[in-house]
């Protein structure tokens, strides 16, 4: 292996190997190196969108990102759909969009995306070093000494481009993170931002139960979020889309007792299970079930509308005893009604990164100038991708910013 290198990357995944592709392309490819920490690269590239890889959105805009807003309104401002689907189309990747605005390609699976990225590669000579451990990284006299497990090269300029620790069963960490410390940076602490809360109500019986309905979150008794789609209940708690997008203010106020920067006592979500319903109409509903169900269990009363076991478990949380339908009064129809468009959880945990997708935190504008993504201090130095202080809504805003990232960093090497 070359010892010398104008850029070396260090990183695998859709950050680290879009900015090698740029530097490659503007360097020459012999020049560039990506040091990738496990037996190949692209692990959580392949496992996105549940393997069809939601690239991008058409619905592109700073408003579906949270963190450092200079990096973001940099990043995002200087690199729109159209720009990403330049970048991707001379890639060989060919693109579909879903009514909701999120972009896919066009053959429905990530591994498209990775092989033509690799392609990419291979035809301009980027060196990729897989099971490559960093051990040692020194700055001196303008160069880099990078020293891995097996090997140690110079470069002039290193991307570092590691992620976040979501996800660890995709070998995701916090390695890369604790060079950038060693070099003096301040990341803020990385917390899930999409991923399952886990709550003081831990109801076994409903583990794999999936309904429709959505997910207020209640900061103080107000809601302050509200989205809606499938909720899935686990043996901790709960997850789905919809709680993935509640996650981030859940652990915001976990592990800082505060949402969007202020101060908050409690935290609560609150699912409604018949959204389409006003609690009025439950009960006229549930007073006609009384009729038809009457010699039944009063669990029952719900099971023409819910999962059989939520149904049970919204009505023995409503507080009823074992009745018949028949036997329940007006004012238990009434609880019974609001236990179905309120049933409340607590969050207890924001350590959920086994089923997270992003990380909020990272390296911000404090370390790194957002305008070029260089480090302030350290001359040759660039940082892209989720190690970034910046994590986006679920529909294809984290790749976006990813490789929307890459490419800046790569763009404004000297
Ligand atoms: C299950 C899942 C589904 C997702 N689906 C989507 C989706 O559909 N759309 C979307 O926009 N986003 C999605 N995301 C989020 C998206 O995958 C990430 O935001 C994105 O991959 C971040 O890219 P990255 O290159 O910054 O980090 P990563 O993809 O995590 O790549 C970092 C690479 O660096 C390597 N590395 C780490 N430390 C070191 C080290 N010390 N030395 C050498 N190498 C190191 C890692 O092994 C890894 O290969 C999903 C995430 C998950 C987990």
């Amino acid at each position: 292996m070359k010892k010398l290198f104008k850029v070396a990357v260090i990183g695998g995944g859709m950050a680290g190997l879009c900015a090698a592709i740029a530097c490659g392309r503007r360097f020459g490819g012999d020049s560039v190196i990506v040091l990738e920490k496990q037996s190949r690269v692209g692990r959580k590239l392949l496992a996105t969108g549940n393997g069809r890889c939601n690239i991008s959105n058409t619905y592109m805009s700073e408003i579906h990102y949270y963190g450092d807003r200079a990096i973001i309104n940099s990043v995002i401002g200087g690199f729109s759909v159209q720009n990403i689907k330049r970048f991707l189309g001379g890639l060989g990747i060919m693109l579909r969009e879903d009514s909701d605005g999120r972009i896919y390609p066009y053959s429905n699976q990530a591994s498209t995306v990775l092989d033509c990225i690799r392609s990419e590669l291979m035809r301009l000579g980027v060196t990729e070093h897989c099971d490559s451990v960093l051990q040692q990284i020194f700055h001196q006299n303008g160069k880099f000494t990078v020293t891995m497990n097996d090997n140690t090269i110079s470069a002039e300029n290193i991307i570092f481009a590691c992620g976040s620790k979501a996800s660890p069963s995709l070998g995701a960490d916090d390695s890369g993170m604790i060079f950038l410390k060693k070099f003096g940076f301040h990341p803020v602490p990385f917390f899930p931002s999409l991923s399952p809360v886990e709550t003081a109500e831990k109801y076994k019986n409903l583990k794999g139960v999936r309904a429709k309905g959505s997910v207020d979150v209640l900061a103080d008794g107000k809601i302050i979020r509200k989205q809606s789609g499938e909720i899935q209940f686990t043996e901790k708690g709960i997850s789905g889309i919809c709680v993935f997008e509640c996650a981030r203010v859940v652990n915001e106020f976990l592990l800082y007792r505060t949402v969007y920067g202020k101060l908050v006592r409690k935290i609560q979500l609150s699912l409604d299970l018949m959204q389409d319903y006003h609690e009025s109409d439950i009960v006229k509903y549930l007073r006609k079930c009384k009729g038809s169900f009457s010699e039944q269990p009063s669990a029952m009363i719900l099971s023409g509308a819910l999962h059989k076991r939520l149904s049970e478990t919204v009505v023995h949380n409503s507080g009823i005893g074992n009745k018949k339908c028949s036997e329940l009064t007006e004012n238990e129809l009434e609880r019974i009604a609001d236990s179905t468009k309120h049933f409340l959880f607590t969050p207890t945990s924001y350590d959920a990164f086994v089923g997270a997708q992003v990380c909020a935190g990272g390296i911000g504008s404090r370390d790194i100038d957002p305008d070029t993504l260089a480090a302030r201090k350290i001359s040759g130095l660039y940082v892209c991708g989720e190690m970034l202080d910046v994590d986006g809504d679920c529909g294809g805003y984290n790749l976006h910013f990813a490789v929307g990232s890459a490419l800046k960093a790569a763009k404004n090497i000297s």
